[in-house]
């Protein structure tokens, strides 16, 4: 641990004054759509007597998101590992499949629960996405597959994955749970490797309460899906598969519709954050955002603050500040998936070949956002980090 300072309320003796929101502000909040709009279509799924089971709710949010994203076919799912879990199975991985440890661990669990081995590749640490390089360091004869993450919603290096993929004759598929209307050289998230995954979870930018979907140009691959997450039932009394329960329920695609009506609206708001919080807190040393590429669409979900070592305060510091204000913001992915278990006991050198994830993993911190959050807090938050970070004169 470092031996900086603590510069936060309590060491100003201000000691016993309230913190700045009574309410805890928190990573995560969710983005809820028209809330009448909402209850309408639950009091129709009532009225149909239809829950589950591939309704009216979910066949209209798969083809409304398919439309959306450009692709084919949207297979909706109850969440975003299980979509995850069958598009693996779907595609048939097996042996070792590359990831970045540097992700949500869901992605190297999905394949470790279902015996697959995930070898954990290194990122670039400007982009924080998978470093090509790395991948191929990686590559052993028991490699099947390469898993991109598109992390904080930022294109992995999908062209160098492809080439990588097609020379060593490996399966590429995507994890975009943070990318849902992201887009890669002007062109949307979705249609890219064999097939891309989303999660429509409470705390993305879009969500269905509990959701997630597989979403890909391959006819077969679809089928193949559609037939895993409904205990390979192909209608009454006929299994052809091995399968598991992995439907969407008709309210959550409920949620689904009501909050796609609302996206656009979200993405500006979130925009309009984003942008409010790179401005209070340019010019702090050892502080930066990351920064969303103006050529892409992004949904600006993730205020993703880096501490470097030219830093007043340590990003641990600048979390308890934050905490001392009510404010709670996050780590995340820390300390890194190679160091959770079971992968720290099974690869306890992981981390030799990681040191980017390692750096990455202690320095970030994510902030409060969303369309709950005034101007003012944002303001108020940046002000917060501003004082615990900036140097004693
Ligand atoms: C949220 C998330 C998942 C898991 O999705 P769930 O819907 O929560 O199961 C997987 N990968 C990444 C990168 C995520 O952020």
């Amino acid at each position: 641990m470092s031996t900086k300072v603590i510069r936060s309320k309590a060491d100003l003796a201000i000691n016993g004054a309230p913190p700045a929101f009574d309410q805890p502000l928190h990573v995560g909040r969710p983005n809820i759509g028209d809330r009448e709009a909402f209850l309408q279509r639950v009091n129709q799924i009532l009225d149909n007597q239809w829950l589950t089971n591939n309704g009216p709710m979910v066949q209209e949010f798969e083809q409304r998101i398919a439309d959306y994203l450009g692709v084919k076919h949207c297979v909706a799912m109850c969440n975003g590992t299980i979509a995850l879990e069958i598009a693996i199975r779907a595609l048939g991985l097996e042996g070792e499949v590359i990831v970045p440890s540097w992700t949500f661990v869901a992605t190297a669990h999905a394949l470790y629960w279902q015996g697959i081995t995930p070898v954990f590749a290194d990122i670039d640490p400007t982009t924080h996405n998978l470093n090509p390089d790395a991948v191929r360091r990686m590559i052993t004869p028991r490699t099947s597959g390469i898993i991109g993450v598109h992390l904080w919603g930022r294109a992995a290096p999908i062209d160098e994955l492809q080439a990588i993929a097609d020379e060593r004759g490996l399966k590429l598929m995507f994890d975009a749970a943070h990318a849902f209307g992201s887009t890669y050289k002007g062109r949307m998230i979705g249609r890219f490797g064999a097939c891309e995954v989303l999660s429509f979870h409470a705390t993305k930018s879009f969500n269905t309460f509990e959701g997630g979907a597989v979403v890909t140009n391959d006819d077969e691959l679809a089928e193949t899906m559609r037939l895993m997450r409904n205990f390979g039932f192909h209608g009454y009394d006929n299994v052809i598969h091995p399968g598991t329960n992995g439907k969407m329920i008709e309210v959550c695609a409920a949620m689904g519709l009501t909050n796609l009506d609302g996206h656009a609206e979200v993405v500006a708001c979130s925009r309009r954050a984003h942008a409010t919080y790179t401005q209070a807190l340019a010019g702090i040393a050892g502080i930066s955002v990351l920064a969303y590429d103006q050529n892409e669409d992004n949904s600006h979900h993730y205020v993703v603050l880096e501490v470097s070592d030219t830093c007043a305060a340590t990003r641990d510091q600048i979390i308890i500040a934050l905490q001392a204000e009510n404010v709670l913001a996050r780590k995340y992915f820390w300390p890194g998936s190679h160091r959770m278990q079971p992968y720290k006991d099974l690869f306890p050198h992981a981390g030799l070949m990681l040191p980017h994830t390692q750096r990455i993993a202690e320095s970030v911190v994510v902030l409060p956002t969303g369309i709950t959050l005034s101007q003012e807090a944002i303001q108020t938050v940046s002000d917060a980090i501003r004082t615990v970070a900036s140097p004693r004169s």
